[in-house]
C-alpha cells in the first residue's frame, strides 16, 4: 500500500476472473493464514450484461419457478424502465414471480432483520431468486438464501443484478442488516451470479456512484483499524491479501475521481471494479473489517439515531465517506497525543453500561436497544481485559514506534481523503449530505458510535485513551457550529 503514484495496467485485477483472483490470494497469503476462496460461479461485467441475465436466470433455475426481488424505487436504463423492462425480459425466459419490498405501499425498504426471515420462509418453493437493485435489497436476498440454507440444506441459486455501484455489498459473504435498531454484519454467502450491467449503472443517481466512491475509501484508514485491533489482541484475522486485492482498484478509483463527478463511462467503471473487489476482500477473509472500522460505526449509529431526529437514513456511503475523513483527522490529531498510561487500567462493567445507557437510551423506543448493545459490547469487553499483555505491549511498541510506517502507508492523510471526496463531488461534511445530519447528532456519532459495536476500532482506542471528549469530537467535524446549512 506503501506506494500510491502510478497505476499500472498490467497490475490490473478484472473482477470477473474469480478464479485469477482466488489463486492470487492463496498465493499472497503467508503460511499459516486462513483463506476463504471467493464463492461466485460467475461475474459478468458490460455495457450491455443485461442481455445475459434471462440466460443466467433460466440456466439456474433448472425448469423452476424464480422470484425477483425488487423495492418501489423507479429505475431508468437509457429510455427504458429498468424493471418492467427486466420483468419482461425474464417472464419470457422462466416462469416469474415478483415479489416486492417492503410489505407497507409506499414506503422507503430498509433492510433488516425481520425482512429477512419472512422472505427466507417465501423463497422455500422456488428454483432461483433474483435481486434487482442496490445494498438493502442484495442484504436482504442475500441473508434470506442464507436462511434457507441453514434450514433445507438446499443453496437455492442466487442471481444478484446490481442497480447502483453504491456499495460494497454485491460481492461480499457478509449481510449487514438492522437488528433491534442497530445495524449487524452477519455471516452468508454471495450470489453465485452477478450481472452488473454498466448501462444500469450509469443511469443511477450520481450520489449513489459517489457513495459507492466513498465506501470503498473507507480501506484508507479501516486497514488501521483492523492492523490496531491485531495488535491488541482484538481480531487474529489481520492480513495483507484483502489490501493487495484491492490496491491497484482503489488506486485507480480515486485517480478517476473528477469523472465520477461528471458521470463519465470510465469512472464508472473504475467505482464498480473497486466495490466488486472490496466485497472480495472481505470475503477472502470473511469478515468486513478491512474496509469496516470507526467510520462504520459512525455511520450505524447514525441510522440508529436517524428516526429519532426525525430524518431518513441517508446513503450508507455517503455517511461513511465523511465518517472516513473524520477518522484519518483523528488518526493525524490523536494519535501523538495519546495518554497510553490509561490502556493497562481496567473500567468496571457499570462504568460502559451506563455510558451506554446515557448515549442510546433515548433512542430505544422498543426497550430492547441497550441489550442489543450491551451484549455486542460485553463481548467486546471480556476481550479488552483478557488483552492485558498486548495492552501493555501496545504501549511499549507506540513509544517505540513500531507502528509508525505501518500507519503511514496503510492510512491515508486526511487532506488526501477530503480531496478526493471534493472531486469525486461528494459530501465532506455530515450537514451536506441527501439527508442533512444536524451536527448535535454527528458529534454524538463521533463521540460514541464505538459503543455500538463488538469490533475493536480506533473510536475504542481514543475513548479508553480518554481522548475522545465532546471537544475532541466536535473538532473532528469540522463543521459549522448552527449545523445544516441546506
Ligand atoms: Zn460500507
Amino acid at each position: 500500500m506503501a506506494e500510491r503514484t502510478s497505476y499500472n495496467r498490467r497490475d490490473h485485477i478484472d473482477p470477473a476472473d474469480i478464479a485469477g483472483i482466488n489463486e492470487r490470494a492463496f498465493a499472497w497469503a503467508a503460511e499459516r493464514e486462513t483463506i476463504h476462496p471467493v464463492q461466485i460461479d460467475e461475474l459478468v461485467m458490460a455495457d450491455d450484461a443485461i442481455d445475459t441475465l434471462a440466460e443466467a436466470v433460466r440456466s439456474r433455475a433448472g425448469g423452476g419457478r424464480v422470484t425477483m426481488v425488487v423495492d418501489p424505487t423507479p429505475m431508468r436504463r437509457g429510455g427504458d424502465d429498468l424493471k418492467p423492462l427486466i420483468e419482461a425480459t425474464l417472464a419470457g425466459a422462466v416462469r416469474l414471480t415478483v415479489r416486492r419490498l417492503p410489505d407497507e405501499p409506499d414506503a422507503a425498504f430498509y433492510a433488516d432483520m425481520e425482512a429477512a426471515r419472512r422472505l427466507a420462509d417465501e423463497l422455500d418453493g422456488f428454483s432461483a431468486v433474483v435481486s434487482v437493485g442496490s445494498g438493502s435489497i442484495t442484504d436482504t436476498v442475500k441473508y434470506a438464501r442464507h436462511l434457507l440454507v441453514q434450514k433445507t440444506r438446499r443453496k437455492l441459486p442466487f442471481i444478484s443484478f446490481p442497480t447502483a455501484a453504491s456499495v460494497t455489498a454485491y460481492t461480499s459473504a457478509l449481510a449487514a442488516l438492522t437488528i433491534e435498531g442497530v445495524k449487524r454484519t452477519l455471516p452468508a454467502s454471495p450470489p453465485e451470479v452477478l450481472i452488473c450491467d454498466l448501462a444500469t449503472l450509469a443511469d443511477a443517481p450520481r450520489i449513489m456512484t459517489q457513495a459507492g466512491f466513498a465506501d470503498v475509501l473507507a480501506r484508507g484508514v479501516s486497514y488501521g483499524d483492523w492492523y490496531l485491533a491485531s495488535q491488541f489482541g482484538m481480531d487474529d484475522t489481520f492480513s495483507h491479501v484483502p489490501g493487495r486485492l484491492l490496491e491497484n482498484a482503489e488506486r485507480e478509483m480515486i485517480a478517476q475521481a473528477e469523472g465520477v463527478a461528471a458521470g463519465e463511462r470510465n469512472a464508472l467503471r473504475a467505482v464498480t471494479e473497486a466495490v466488486l473487489l472490496a466485497g472480495m476482500a472481505m470475503s477472502l477473509v470473511n469478515q468486513t473489517a478491512p474496509l469496516s472500522g470507526w467510520e462504520h460505526a459512525v455511520s450505524h449509529f447514525l441510522d440508529l439515531t436517524a428516526a429519532h431526529d426525525g430524518r431518513e437514513p441517508a446513503l450508507h456511503g455517503g455517511q461513511v465517506g465523511i465518517g472516513t475523513l473524520v477518522a484519518a483527522r483523528a488518526y493525524e490529531r490523536a494519535w501523538n497525543e495519546l495518554d497510553l498510561d490509561r490502556l493497562t487500567d481496567d473500567q468496571d462493567d457499570a462504568v460502559y453500561r451506563k455510558t451506554i445507557e446515557n448515549a442510546c437510551r433515548r433512542y430505544d423506543t422498543r426497550g430492547t436497544l441497550i441489550s442489543e448493545i450491551w451484549q455486542d459490547f460485553q463481548r467486546k469487553l471480556t476481550r479488552w481485559r483478557a488483552a492485558r499483555d498486548a495492552r501493555r505491549a501496545f504501549v511499549e511498541h507506540h513509544r517505540g514506534g513500531a507502528f509508525d510506517a505501518f500507519l503511514h502507508d496503510a492510512v491515508r492523510p486526511a487532506a488526501e481523503i477530503e480531496e478526493a471526496l471534493r472531486r469525486a463531488g461528494a459530501p465532506r461534511r455530515f450537514a451536506d449530505l441527501n439527508e442533512p445530519i444536524r451536527r448535535s447528532s454527528a458529534r454524538a456519532a463521533v463521540r460514541y458510535a464505538h459503543l455500538i459495536r463488538g469490533r475493536f476500532t480506533l473510536g475504542d482506542l481514543l475513548s479508553e485513551t480518554g481522548w475522545l471528549d465532546d471537544a475532541h469530537a466536535g473538532e473532528l467535524l469540522d463543521e459549522p457550529a448552527e449545523g445544516p446549512t441546506v
